[in-house]
C-alpha cells in the first residue's frame, strides 16, 4: 500500500471521526439541556408559588372572618343580655355591632374574591402540570432514542480510533506530521481526491502534470490553490 493511499485512508477515518464526535457532543448537549422542558418546569414552579401564596392569603382571610364573627357574637350576647340598662351604652354597643358587621361584610367579600382567584390560578396550575407531564414524556422518549444513538456512536468512535491507530502505525512519520499540520490549518481536510481534473476540496482545475504527479505512490503533491495533499487514486 502506498504512503499516499494510507494518508488518504487516514483522512477518511479522521473525517468519519470528526463527524461522529461532533454528533456525540450535540447529543450530550441535547440530553443535558432541553429548553422546552426547562421552560415548562419554570412555568409550573412559578405558578405553584402563586397558588401557594393565594392559599396562605385565603387562610388568613378565613381566620379574620372567624375572629370578626366571634367578636360580633360577643357584642350581641352582651347587647341582648339585659344586663345593660344605660341607653347611651346600649346605643354605643348597637353602633359597634353595626360597624363590626360592616367590616365583616368587607372581609367576606375579600374572602370570596380570594377564593375565586385561587380557583382560577389553580386551574392554570393544573394546565401547566398537564403540559409539563406531556413534555416530560416526549423528552424521555426522545432521550431514550438519543441515548441509543449515543451508545452506537461511542462504539463507532472506538472502532474508528482502533482503525486510525493501525493506519498511523504504518505511515512514515514525516508524512504523518505533514498531514497533521495541514489538517489543523485546513478545517480538518488535509488530503483530497482528484476528480474531473480538479481538487475536490477547493474546486481548482489542475494541470495534467500535477494530476500525473498526484498518482505517484510515495510523494506528496499539493493543490496549488488550497495547499492540500492531492490523491490521484
Ligand atoms: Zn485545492
Amino acid at each position: 500500500m502506498s504512503q499516499i493511499f494510507k494518508l488518504y485512508r487516514l483522512q477518511q477515518i479522521d473525517s468519519q471521526l470528526d463527524q461522529a464526535r461532533s454528533r456525540l457532543s450535540e447529543l450530550v448537549r441535547l440530553l443535558e439541556n432541553d429548553s422546552d422542558l426547562r421552560q415548562a418546569q419554570e412555568n409550573f414552579d412559578r405558578q405553584e408559588k402563586v397558588v401557594r401564596d393565594l392559599e396562605k392569603q385565603l387562610r388568613l382571610l378565613e381566620h379574620n372572618v372567624e375572629q370578626q364573627t366571634s367578636k360580633i357574637q360577643e357584642c350581641e350576647t352582651e347587647l341582648y343580655s339585659g344586663r345593660i340598662k344605660n341607653p347611651k351604652r346600649l346605643k354605643e354597643l348597637e353602633d359597634e355591632v353595626k360597624a363590626l358587621k360592616r367590616h365583616l361584610q368587607l372581609l367576606e367579600e375579600r374572602q370570596l374574591e380570594s377564593m375565586l382567584t385561587l380557583e382560577e390560578e389553580t386551574q392554570v396550575l393544573h394546565d401547566f402540570q398537564h403540559h409539563l407531564n406531556s413534555i416530560k414524556q416526549n423528552v424521555y422518549q426522545r432521550n431514550s432514542r438519543y441515548l441509543g444513538e449515543k451508545t452506537e456512536l461511542e462504539k463507532e468512535i472506538q472502532r474508528l480510533e482502533n482503525e486510525r491507530a493501525l493506519a498511523v502505525s504504518s505511515l512514515a512519520s514525516e508524512f504523518y506530521a505533514r498531514y497533521l499540520a495541514i489538517r489543523e490549518a485546513k478545517k480538518g481536510i488535509a488530503v483530497c481526491r482528484v476528480q474531473d481534473r480538479s481538487c475536490t476540496a477547493c474546486g481548482t482545475t489542475l494541470t495534467g502534470g500535477l494530476i500525473q504527479e498526484s498518482r505517484l505512490p510515495d510523494r506528496l503533491t499539493y493543490c496549488p490553490s488550497c495547499g492540500r495533499i492531492l490523491y490521484g487514486g
